[in-house]
């Protein structure tokens, strides 16, 4: 782990390396041009980066509903490092500080900007979301209040994975989950296993989680479930689980279905996973007990609070890595997702050791 003091001045290389994606299933390393910097923003020395989902749904695929790859787009928006330039309107005193990228850029100035949901802004420039590139790259550039300063007892991986901390944070605010809640998650992936320890975290009582497989329910129980469900040997729907909120991760049809009927009274849906782009929901359970069916979107305003969860212990992220990759093998962390027992995969652009070789 790097200290943030004592930090020998850097020269910044005009080139650097990065895994660049040409067409699906097709990931080079090239040297391309280091990223300008603009007067607000600094320059990161990317350390580690979690593999997302959508990564891998562009790797394969080439796109995300309305979103397409149609020219070369660096990957990856889950990421830690150390700032080692700023520019002109940034206090030099930033240089050298260990930081956890929020991998966006909002307009400022629209109505959702100026209604503190930025999240939703119509100009947001997000990393790895074309033609927007992302941090398999040695350096990536980032306006200054949204590189947050970690503290040194958290590691470049935990502070990479507090994005999609970011996204359980959010979808807790969302579900409203307070002391005492219970709460049901459909999937045990990232998402679910971040979702359960936030909930946890919140002060959830019942921690209900459904999964397919049950090398992935075990190992809700390591975090934060109360009770594991295998979908095909108990109904959801029917089970009496009486909730309070629940969460989907999985974005299978069948478990939002039976998730949102496990709603009691005036509870909460937020639909978090990515799959069936439309759905048949229940809409009579919905009207007649008033429940609340919602999606989320990103995150406004979040990292403070996942710093905070995972620096006070809370929330635990760094045994979710089950694969460390250097940029030439990309590639071989985007398809780890083929393996169930994999979690979290994390790329090193300046390699594992943080030495730069790989
Ligand atoms: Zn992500
Ligand atoms: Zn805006």
């Amino acid at each position: 782990m790097t200290q943030t003091d004592a930090v020998a001045p850097t020269t910044i290389p005009e080139r650097m390396r990065a895994s660049v994606l040409t067409a699906p299933l097709t990931l080079n390393v090239e040297h391309v041009p280091t990223p300008p910097m603009a007067t607000d923003e600094v320059l990161v020395e990317v350390a580690a980066v979690g593999v997302c989902g959508s990564d891998t749904h562009y790797y394969r695929h080439g796109r995300i509903g309305d979103f397409v790859v149609e020219s070369p787009l660096i990957l990856g928006h889950e990421l830690s490092g150390r700032i080692v330039a700023v520019g002109e309107e940034v206090p030099e005193t930033r240089i050298g500080e260990r930081v956890a990228v929020e991998p966006q850029k909002n307009c400022r100035r629209c109505r959702e900007c100026r209604a503190g949901r930025y999240n939703l802004c119509p100009n947001m420039e997000f990393y790895a979301t074309p033609p927007i590139d992302g941090a398999f790259a040695q350096y990536c550039v980032i306006r200054t209040e949204f590189a947050h300063r970690v503290p040194d007892s958290m590691s470049n991986e935990a502070a990479a994975l507090l994005e999609p901390l970011s996204v359980a944070v959010t979808t807790m605010r969302k579900a409203g989950v307070t002391p005492g809640s219970s709460i049901l998650i459909a999937g045990a992936g990232p998402i679910g296993i971040i979702s359960a320890q936030t909930a946890r975290a919140f002060g959830a009582a019942e921690i209900i989680v459904t999964d397919l497989v049950s090398e992935r329910r075990e190992r809700a129980l390591r975090y934060g479930a109360t009770r594991v469900i295998d979908p095909r040997e108990i109904d959801v729907a029917t089970a009496g689980l009486d909730v309070n909120a629940f969460v989907d991760a999985s974005g299978a049809p069948q478990a939002v279905m039976a998730g949102i009927k496990a709603v009691r009274p005036a509870g909460t849906a937020v639909l978090v996973g990515l799959g069936s782009s439309e759905m048949t929901l229940p809409v009579e359970h919905i009207q007649n007990l008033e429940i609340t069916v919602t999606g989320i979107f990103r995150y406004t305003d979040t990292w403070p609070a996942a710093i905070h969860l995972v620096a006070s212990g809370a929330v635990e992220l760094d045994s979710l890595v089950t694969g460390k990759f250097v940029l030439e093998h990309a590639d071989e962390a985007l398809e780890s997702d083929k393996d169930p027992s994999s979690l979290k995969s994390v790329v090193y652009p300046n390699g594992i050791d943080g030495d730069g070789k790989s």
